[in-house]
C-alpha cells in the first residue's frame, strides 16, 4: 500500500468509490469478509478494517470474498448492475431516481446510467416501468382484483404521473417514421361520457387515445398513424392492462376519478416531446397559453411550433393539450372538437373548486 495512505483508502470505502475498485480491497476482521471499495454493504467500523493490495493477501489473512461485491470477479460493474436491477424490482412501487441508485451503488449517476444501459439495454427508469407492467399483468392473470393489482404493481398514485414524466419512453424516430413497422399495437374501443374512444398501446405503454364517432373511424385513425404496425384487438392478445386502463380513463371522464397513472409511449420529435412533457406537468384546473408553453420549454419564439405540437398530440386527456388556450383566453383549437375541450376545462375547474 505504498501509493495511498490509509486515510484516503478509508475515505474511498466510506464513499464507496468505484474508481478505487481493483486498486485495493478491504477486509472487515470482525465478519471475516473482504470487499471492493465500492461494495454497497455498509457498517464496518474503522478499527475493524484492514486494507490489502490483492485479493490473495486478504485470503492469506483468513478472509473470504464478500457475496455482495464479489471481489474475486473481473467485472464488478456488471455484478453491481445485476444488483441494481434486483434493487429496482424490489422497490418498483417507489420513485427511484438516478441519484438514489447512485448513492445505493456507489457509482456516479452518469456511470451508473451508462453501465446499466450497456448491461440491460434500457435505462433504470425504463427497467422500472417494464417491471411494473409485468407485475401488473401477472397480478391480473392470477385473478387479483383490479385496484389491488394496480397498487401492487406500483401504479395508482396520480402524483407519480408527474414525477415520472421524464422516464417515459419515446419510440425511436426511425421506428416512428416507418409507421410503427415491427410494432405490435393492441387497441380497445369503448364508449365514454365524452363519446367513443380508442386506446392503443405498444408493449411499453399507451401510444394512442382518440375520440371519434364510431368504431370504423377510430380504427382508421389508428391505422393511418401506424400503417406498418400490426394492430390487434386487446381481446385477442395478452393485454389485460389495456382493458383496465381504458376503464380507468372512462371513470376519470365520467365520475371525475383522478386521472389514471398509465405508462405512456410517446412518439414524436424531440421538440414535440418537450411540449407534451410540459403539458403533463400542468396541474388539473389550470390553463396555459401557447406562448407560455413555448416559454416553459425554453423556446419562447416557437409559439407556432408549440401550438402544432398540441395539434398533433395523439394521446388525448393523458397528455392534456386541452389545457392550452390562446393568449386572449379564447379556446383556440382542439383536435377532438371545441365542445369537448370546453367540457374538459370546465370539469377540471369544478373538480378543483369542489375539492378546495
Ligand atoms: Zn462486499
Amino acid at each position: 500500500m505504498t501509493d495511498f495512505n490509509e486515510n484516503d483508502l478509508w475515505q474511498a470505502v466510506q464513499d464507496r468509490n468505484a474508481d478505487y475498485d481493483g486498486r485495493f480491497y478491504y477486509g472487515v476482521m470482525t465478519t471475516g469478509v473482504f470487499c471492493r471499495p465500492s461494495c454497497p454493504s455498509r457498517g464496518a467500523k474503522r478499527e475493524n478494517v484492514r486494507f490489502f493490495t490483492k485479493p490473495s493477501e486478504a485470503e492469506a489473512a483468513g478472509l473470504r470474498p464478500c457475496l455482495r461485491c464479489h471481489p474475486l470477479q473481473d467485472n464488478p460493474t456488471s455484478v453491481l448492475m445485476t444488483e441494481a436491477a434486483h434493487y429496482i424490482e424490489g422497490h418498483a412501487d417507489e420513485s427511484i431516481s438516478l441519484s438514489r441508485l447512485s448513492n445505493e451503488f456507489g457509482l456516479s449517476a452518469t456511470h451508473l446510467q451508462k453501465s446499466f444501459k450497456r448491461q440491460h439495454g434500457i435505462s433504470p427508469k425504463e427497467y422500472q416501468n417494464a417491471h411494473r407492467l409485468k407485475k401488473l399483468k401477472d397480478a391480473l392473470k392470477s385473478g387479483d382484483d383490479i385496484s389491488g393489482a394496480i397498487y401492487e404493481a406500483g401504479y395508482g398514485s396520480v402524483s407519480r404521473v408527474y414525477e415520472q414524466v421524464d422516464g417515459r419512453i419515446g419510440m425511436t424516430l426511425s421506428a416512428y417514421r416507418d409507421g410503427g413497422k415491427g410494432e405490435k399495437i393492441a387497441y380497445v374501443i369503448r364508449n365514454t361520457a365524452l363519446g367513443p374512444i380508442i386506446m392503443a398501446a405498444t408493449n411499453r405503454g399507451v401510444c394512442f387515445i382518440h375520440f371519434g364517432n364510431d368504431e370504423n373511424i377510430l380504427l382508421s385513425l389508428l391505422s393511418k398513424e401506424y400503417p406498418q404496425a400490426e394492430l390487434l384487438p386487446s381481446s385477442a392478445v395478452d393485454t389485460p392492462e389495456l382493458a383496465l386502463w381504458v376503464e380507468a380513463l372512462d371513470h376519470h371522464l365520467s365520475h371525475n376519478a383522478p386521472r389514471p397513472d398509465i405508462p405512456l409511449h410517446l412518439n414524436g420529435t424531440a421538440f414535440q416531446m418537450r411540449v407534451w412533457r410540459f403539458l403533463m406537468s400542468v396541474p388539473e384546473g389550470e390553463v396555459k397559453s401557447y406562448s407560455e408553453v413555448a416559454q416553459a420549454i425554453g423556446s419562447p419564439k416557437a409559439i407556432r411550433a408549440a401550438a402544432t405540437a398540441c395539434t398533433v398530440n395523439n394521446i388525448a386527456i393523458l397528455i392534456p393539450c386541452h389545457r392550452v388556450l390562446r393568449s386572449d383566453g379564447s379556446l383556440g383549437g382542439y383536435r377532438w372538437g371545441l365542445a369537448r375541450k370546453r367540457t374538459l376545462i370546465d370539469q377540471e375547474r369544478n373538480n378543483i373548486s369542489n375539492s378546495a
